[in-house]
C-alpha cells in the first residue's frame, strides 16, 4: 500500500482546546442561573443575596451558540449547574437544543434535587445523560441545618423517581463539614452499598464569603476510607485512568460506589480537563479564577463564531496551573460557589 494522505484516509485534523500546561479541554461547565431556593452554609450567606437580572442571563440560543462553538473546539461533555439549574424553566428545552450540537456526548446536571420528581422524566426525555444530586446528610434535622431548609424530603422523592428511569450512573454530592455531618460517613456507606448511588464525598472548600471555612473543618479523603475500613465493609479501588476528579471505590459486597473529591488534601489541577461559563455569560478557566472573560458581551455584541472561537482558545491556552488552597497566596474568589456555578 502505498503512502495515503489523510485525506485518502479520510482522517480530519481533530481540534482541540488546550492549556500552556498541555491539559486538553473537553469538559465545559455551564450554569445556567445564580437563583436557589436552597441556602447552603458552605455556598452562600442565608441572607442578602442579590440575585442577576433575568436579562442578565444567557439564553438557550446564546448558551446552544456558544456550545456549539466549543464543540468545534474539541469539547464534547457538557455540565449544567448553577445555583439551582432546575429553577431556570423548561430547562429540558436546552438540554434537547445541546444534545443536537454535534459532538457533544455526554449531558450531564448537578441539581440540588428539590424538583427533580417534577422534572426527571422530561429531562431524560431530551437526553440528559448523567445526574448528580447533593445530599449532604440522611437526617432531617442535619440535613436542615446544612441546607438552612426543610427539604430532605423533597430530595428524597427526586431520587425515588430517578433510580426508576434510564438514568445512570445516579451520583450523590456530600459536602462533609466536621462537627456537623462528619458523624454520617458510615450511614451514607451503607447507602452506597445497598443502592444503584455513587456516593462522593467533597471536602469543603473555601469560596465566597461566609462560609465559615477552616482547614480544621475539612474531612480529609484519607480520614473517610479509614472510617469505612473500620465498620468492617472493605472498600475495593475501581481502577480509573481518566481525568475525573474523583477516585472511586467499590465495596466487596455491595451495589453502588464511593467516590472521593479531594481539592483540598489531594488536588487533581494537574488533570483538570474542564472550564465554566457563568449564567452571566462569564468565561472561567478554574473555579478559582481571579479572572474571567466576557463572552456574552461577544455574543451579544454581533461578533461571528470564529472570533469568539479564538477568544475562547485565548483564555483557556491561560489556564491556572492550580488553585493554592491552604497555601500561602491563596485568593478567595469574590463570587460565591452559585454565582460561578459548582
Ligand atoms: N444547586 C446545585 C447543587 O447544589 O447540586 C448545583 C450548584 S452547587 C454550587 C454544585 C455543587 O457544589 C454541589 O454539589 C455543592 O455541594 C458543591 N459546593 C458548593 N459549595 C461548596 C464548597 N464550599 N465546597 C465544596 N463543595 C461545594
Ligand atoms: Fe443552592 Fe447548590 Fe449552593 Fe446549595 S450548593 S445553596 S443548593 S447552589
Amino acid at each position: 500500500m502505498g503512502n495515503l494522505s489523510k485525506h485518502d484516509m479520510n482522517i480530519q485534523p481533530q481540534p482541540f482546546l488546550s492549556d500552556s500546561f498541555g491539559r486538553i479541554v473537553n469538559n465545559l461547565r455551564i450554569s445556567v442561573t445564580d437563583r436557589c431556593n436552597f441556602r447552603c452554609r458552605y455556598c452562600m450567606p442565608e441572607d442578602g443575596m442579590i440575585w442577576l437580572d433575568k436579562g442578565e442571563l444567557l439564553t438557550f440560543e446564546e448558551i446552544t451558540r456558544l456550545v456549539r462553538i466549543f464543540a468545534e473546539l474539541g469539547v464534547t461533555k457538557i455540565r449544567l449547574t448553577g445555583g439551582e439549574p432546575l429553577m431556570r424553566k423548561k430547562l429540558h428545552v436546552l438540554i434537547a437544543q445541546i444534545a443536537h450540537v454535534p459532538g457533544i456526548n455526554d449531558i450531564a446536571l448537578t441539581t440540588n434535587g428539590f424538583f427533580l420528581a417534577d422534572q426527571a422524566v422530561d429531562l431524560v426525555n431530551a437526553g440528559l445523560k448523567r445526574i448528580n444530586v447533593s445530599m449532604d446528610s440522611l437526617d432531617p434535622a442535619t440535613f436542615s441545618s446544612m441546607v438552612r431548609r426543610d427539604y430532605l424530603h423533597k430530595v428524597r422523592e427526586g431520587l425515588d423517581v430517578i433510580e426508576k428511569l434510564p438514568i445512570r450512573p445516579i451520583k450523590i454530592n456530600v459536602v462533609l463539614i466536621r462537627g456537623i455531618n462528619d458523624g454520617e460517613i458510615e450511614t451514607f456507606a451503607h447507602l452506597a452499598r445497598t443502592k444503584p448511588f455513587i456516593i462522593r464525598f467533597i471536602e469543603f472548600m473555601p469560596i465566597g464569603a461566609d462560609d465559615g471555612w477552616t482547614i480544621e473543618k475539612v474531612v480529609p479523603t484519607r480520614e473517610i476510607i479509614d472510617r469505612i475500613n473500620v465498620v468492617g465493609h472493605s472498600l475495593v479501588p475501581i481502577e480509573y485512568h481518566g481525568t475525573q476528579p474523583a477516585d472511586r471505590y467499590r465495596f466487596d459486597d455491595g451495589i453502588g460506589e464511593i467516590g472521593f473529591i479531594s481539592s483540598v488534601s489531594e488536588p487533581f489541577c494537574s488533570s483538570c480537563n474542564r472550564v465554566r461559563i457563568t449564567s452571566d455569560g462569564k468565561l472561567r478557566t478554574c473555579l478559582f479564577s481571579l479572572h474571567e472573560t466576557d463572552l456574552k458581551a461577544l455574543v451579544r455584541g454581533g461578533v461571528g463564531d470564529e472570533e469568539i472561537s479564538d477568544v475562547i482558545v485565548n483564555a483557556v491556552w491561560k489556564k491556572e496551573e492550580g488553585h493554592l488552597i491552604n497555601r500561602p497566596g491563596f485568593v478567595r474568589p469574590e463570587r460565591t460557589m452559585s454565582q460561578i456555578g459548582g
